[in-house]
């Protein structure tokens, strides 16, 4: 940390007053204020003086928490056509103050996301960078695109180089669709170059892509090759996808090679996305298996945009080449978020600072920033997310349209970004009467 020194009260310049702050970093979990000058946290203690001329926000009843971080979304907007969300639709103003895209740019179109995405963003943007050259075009619709040949370790090498602030890991994918075509062979290179450049591969699992046909794969084969290829550090996403190839077996019981990959000290990401099992996640938690973050996974396929334009209802159904699923009449989404998917996971009994951790202090780990992100420590950057508990009955249904009853919704107020206030107007969140009991 740069320094720890924090400023006198005379020199703050916005005062959080009275909130709930949940800080899992630090072992906070109390009714305290939070100090803000310059742009860094100053103070977090009680009864912290609001001086003349700072800005004062009084917060009783709100959870005051470090910005929350979404691990995986999808943000190259227009690059990656429809597929790719605007930055701050999906960050500030949603309550969540950094947003990690998940496999958009790539080593040949990175530049464009440097200068259009990042560098207007008021979110703090990160990226996973696609082992891919073509990157996720149209959530990656053309899967020919998709092979080893389209893949080049020493362009994913020099770019993340080149961009040491921007690339925190490497996208990858394993799932029946690309093992029908190449195997293993796309992680293995995936593997590569993050071992070559020290940074964690994120893995998606669960089907992306429909396999080719006369050549099929046993779904629950695809995670015993992947995990003797993992390190620690590397990330298996979509545990509680309801597709095979996740880890949650046919038969509802957990892959044992999960435990392996955990015991390597393999992380997981919850990657909510379009395709979200209550049941799977139910048995994977049963299993006693938390999500270390949690990715929304949130992308133009699978939100409702406000113009009442598109609505996700199936992976391949808006792709020319491939067959919708039986399935496709299903919803396969509600408007969701990173506090929707958290509300999620507490009405499954995982409780409020353990989701807190996941979108905080775990996921500045997974970015290597914890010392600057990710904890409200005197002297980091004051990225701060303010949001309600709402008590009541809420409907929340998954990707099958089973539906569970929570008595608890997290509900996005406000975010503090480097020391600037900034409040919620996201259209992309859900419509809290539709999701009344
Ligand atoms: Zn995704």
């Amino acid at each position: 940390m740069s320094s720890t020194v924090s400023a006198l009260p005379g020199a703050y310049d916005l005062v959080l007053k009275g909130a709930r702050v949940i800080d899992p970093a630090t072992g906070t979990d109390g009714i305290l204020d939070v100090a803000v000058s310059e742009g860094k946290i100053a103070a977090v203690g009680p009864d912290l003086p609001c001086p003349p001329g700072a800005t004062r926000l009084d917060l009783a009843g709100a959870i005051v928490t470090p910005g929350l971080i979404d691990t995986h979304a999808h943000i190259y907007e227009h690059v990656t056509g429809d597929f790719g969300l605007n930055a701050d639709l999906v960050g500030v103003r949603s309550g969540v103050t950094t947003v990690v895209d998940q496999g958009g740019p790539s080593a040949l179109t990175f530049n464009g996301f440097r200068q259009f995405v990042v560098a207007p963003a008021q979110t703090r943007v990160f990226c996973f960078i696609s082992t891919y050259l073509a990157g996720g075009l149209l959530g990656h619709r053309y899967v020919d695109l998709y092979g080893p040949s389209g893949i080049n370790v020493a362009a994913i090498v020099k770019t993340a180089r080149d961009n040491p602030r921007l690339v925190k890991g490497i996208k990858a994918h394993a799932e029946p669709g690309g093992f029908s075509r190449w195997g293993i062979e796309s992680l293995r290179l995936a593997k590569q170059a993050g071992r070559e450049l020290g940074l964690p591969v994120y893995v998606h699992l669960g089907t992306l892509w429909p396999q080719k046909e006369g050549a099929s794969v046993d779904p629950q084969t695809i995670i015993e090759q992947v995990v003797p290829l993992l390190d620690a550090g590397d990330v298996l996403a979509h545990p509680f996808t309801r597709y095979p190839s996740g880890f949650v077996n046919a038969d509802g019981t957990i892959h044992p090679l999960v435990y392996e990959a955990l015991a390597k000290g393999v992380t997981i990401d919850v990657g909510r996305g379009a395709h979200f099992s209550f049941d799977n996640a139910r048995a994977v938690l049963a299993a006693g298996i938390l999500p270390t973050t949690l990715g929304a996974d949130l992308h133009g396929y699978n939100v409702k945009m406000p113009d009442g334009g598109r609505w996700y209802r199936g992976m391949f159904t808006n792709t020319a080449e491939m067959e919708p699923p039986e399935d496709a009449s299903l919803p396969f989404s509600t408007p969701y978020g990173v506090h929707h998917a958290m509300s999620e996971l507490i009405a499954l009994g995982v409780t409020l600072p353990q989701v807190v951790a996941m979108a905080t202090s775990n996921a500045a780990k997974l970015l290597r920033m914890e010392d600057r992100i990710g904890a409200l420590k005197p002297g980091m950057d004051a990225d701060i997310s303010v949001f309600r508990v709402l008590k009541g009955e809420w409907t929340l249904r998954d990707s099958n349209g089973v539906e569970v009853v929570a008595h608890q919704l997290l509900h996005p107020e406000r975010v503090v970004r480097m020391g600037r206030v900034i409040e919620v107007d996201s259209p992309l969140l859900p419509d809290l009467d539709q999701l009344a009991a």
